[in-house]
C-alpha cells in the first residue's frame, strides 16, 4: 500500500461490527437501521428488477431519478437542471472521493472539521490534496459547533474546497443558519469550493432546520451538495447517493466517477425516484421515531452512569465515559463487545486530535426499541 493511505487499512465499523459478530453483542457501532424502508420503494425495486432495468443506467444516473432529485431539492428552495446539474453515484461516499479527486490535487488543502467521517481523510489522500483539520467547540450552553475563528486562520492561499458534515456524523450536531452564513461569507472572500455532506437532511429533531449551504447566499455556484437515499429510506446497502451543482462541477465529478464505478444500482435507481417523490411522509415517520429512540438511548446511556451529550440529527448520540471512571473511550469500545454484549464507536477515531476526544463515545439509536432496551440492560452493568 502506498505511504500516504497506509493510516486507512480498517474502518472502524468493519472492525467494530466483527467484534459485535464475534462476541454476539447488541451492535450500537456501526449505524444501519435493522428495519426496512417504505414498502412502496421496496415494490418499485422489485418491480424494476423483474421489469428489464438490469443493464447498465446511463451514465449520469436514470433521468427518472435526475428528474426526482431536483424536485426533492426545491423543498429548500434550490433548482437544478436534472440534465447538467445533477449526478447518480454509488452512495455519498463516491460522490465525496470523486468530488476531491476532480477538483482538488496535489499542493491543495481541503478543510475539514473534526471530528469527521471516517472516508474524508481517506479520500482527500486518494485525491492527493492534503487536509487541514479544525474542531468543532462546545458553546456555553454545551453545543458542539463549528469554530469560526479557526475556520478563518486555516483558510490559506492553498485553501481549495471546505468539505462539511450537517446533520453531522458522529456528535448529532446541526450548524446553525447562522454559523453556515458565516462559513458561506469566507467562501465567496477566499473563492473556495464548499462540499456539503447532508446524508441526514431529514433526520433533524425537536425542530433543527437542516441549511443546505447552497442556498445561501453566494454558495449556490460553489457548492457540491451531496446526499443519498441510504439514510432517508432505511436502505444503507442500496448506494443511491446523488451530487448537485453547477454544470461545470457536475461535469468535472462525473469525469471522475465515470472510471470509478462508472455505474451502479440499475434497478434500485427508478425506486429511490419513487421514493423520493411519494414517501416523504413516511420518512416524518422515521423521524419522528428517531427522536423517541434518542430519547430512549439517551435516557438508558444516562442511567448507566454516562454523561449524554445533545444530538440534534443523524443516527447518534455521544457520550462521555469519564463518570464511570474511564479516560479513553477507544479502550472502553474494545473490551465492551466482550465484557457487557454492546459495541460501540470511540469518537477519536474520527480526529486528528485524539487527546481532545478520546472521553467520548458514539452509540447509534438507529435499532428497533427491544435492541435499545437490550443494550441498556446491559449497559448498566458497567457500574
Ligand atoms: N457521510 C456520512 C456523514 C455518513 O454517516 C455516511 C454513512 N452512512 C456516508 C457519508 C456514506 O453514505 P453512503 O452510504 O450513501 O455512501
Ligand atoms: N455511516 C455509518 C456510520 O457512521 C457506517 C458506514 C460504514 O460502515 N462505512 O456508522
Amino acid at each position: 500500500l502506498v505511504p500516504r493511505l497506509r493510516p486507512f487499512t480498517a474502518t472502524i465499523f468493519a472492525e467494530m461490527t466483527a467484534l459485535a459478530v464475534k462476541h454476539n453483542a447488541v451492535n450500537l457501532g456501526q449505524g444501519f437501521p435493522d428495519t426496512d424502508g417504505p414498502a412502496g420503494m421496496l415494490e418499485a425495486a422489485k418491480n424494476a428488477l423483474f421489469g428489464g432495468a438490469n443493464q447498465y443506467p446511463p451514465g449520469p444516473g436514470r433521468p427518472e431519478l435526475r428528474a426526482a432529485i431536483a424536485r426533492h431539492r426545491l423543498r429548500y428552495g434550490t433548482e437544478y437542471d436534472p440534465d447538467t446539474e445533477i449526478l447518480v453515484t454509488a452512495g455519498a461516499t463516491e460522490a465525496i472521493t470523486a468530488t476531491l479527486i476532480a477538483l482538488t490535487e496535489r499542493g491543495d488543502e481541503v478543510i475539514v472539521v473534526e471530528p469527521y467521517y471516517d472516508s474524508y481523510a481517506a479520500a482527500v489522500a486518494m485525491a492527493g490534496a492534503e487536509r487541514r483539520v479544525i474542531g468543532l467547540v462546545e458553546n456555553p450552553d454545551g453545543r458542539l459547533e463549528l469554530d469560526l475563528d479557526a475556520l478563518r486562520a486555516a483558510i490559506t492561499p492553498r485553501t481549495r474546497a471546505v468539505l462539511l458534515n450537517s446533520p453531522h456524523n458522529p456528535t448529532g450536531t446541526v450548524f446553525t443558519r447562522g454559523q453556515l452564513e458565516a462559513v458561506a461569507a469566507l467562501c465567496v472572500a477566499h473563492d473556495l469550493i464548499a462540499i456539503t455532506d447532508e446524508v441526514y437532511e431529514h433526520l433533524v429533531f425537536d425542530g433543527a432546520e437542516h441549511v443546505p449551504l447552497a442556498t445561501l447566499p453566494g454558495m449556490r455556484e460553489r457548492t457540491v451538495s451531496i446526499s443519498s437515499a441510504g439514510k432517508t429510506f432505511n436502505c444503507t446497502g442500496w448506494k443511491i447517493g446523488w451530487v448537485c451543482s453547477t454544470p461545470e462541477l457536475v461535469a468535472a465529478v462525473k469525469a471522475a466517477k465515470q472510471f470509478i464505478t462508472f455505474v451502479s444500482g440499475g434497478p434500485l435507481q427508478p425506486a429511490v425516484a419513487y421514493a423520493l417523490d411519494n414517501e416523504l411522509e413516511w420518512v416524518e415517520g422515521l423521524r419522528t421515531s428517531l427522536q423517541d429512540k434518542r430519547d430512549r438511548l439517551s435516557a438508558g446511556l444516562a442511567d448507566a452512569g454516562f454523561e449524554v451529550r445533545p444530538s440534534e440529527g443523524t443516527y447518534f448520540v455521544c457520550v462521555d465515559v469519564r463518570p464511570l471512571g474511564f479516560t479513553d473511550a477507544a479502550e472502553l469500545a474494545w473490551e465492551l463487545p466482550e465484557r457487557v454484549g454492546v459495541a460501540a464507536v470511540p469518537v477519536k477515531v474520527f480526529t486528528d486530535h485524539p487527546e481532545e476526544w478520546k472521553h467520548l463515545l458514539r452509540f447509534a439509536f438507529c435499532k428497533r426499541n427491544e435492541v435499545i432496551d437490550e443494550a441498556v440492560k446491559r449497559l448498566r452493568s458497567l457500574v
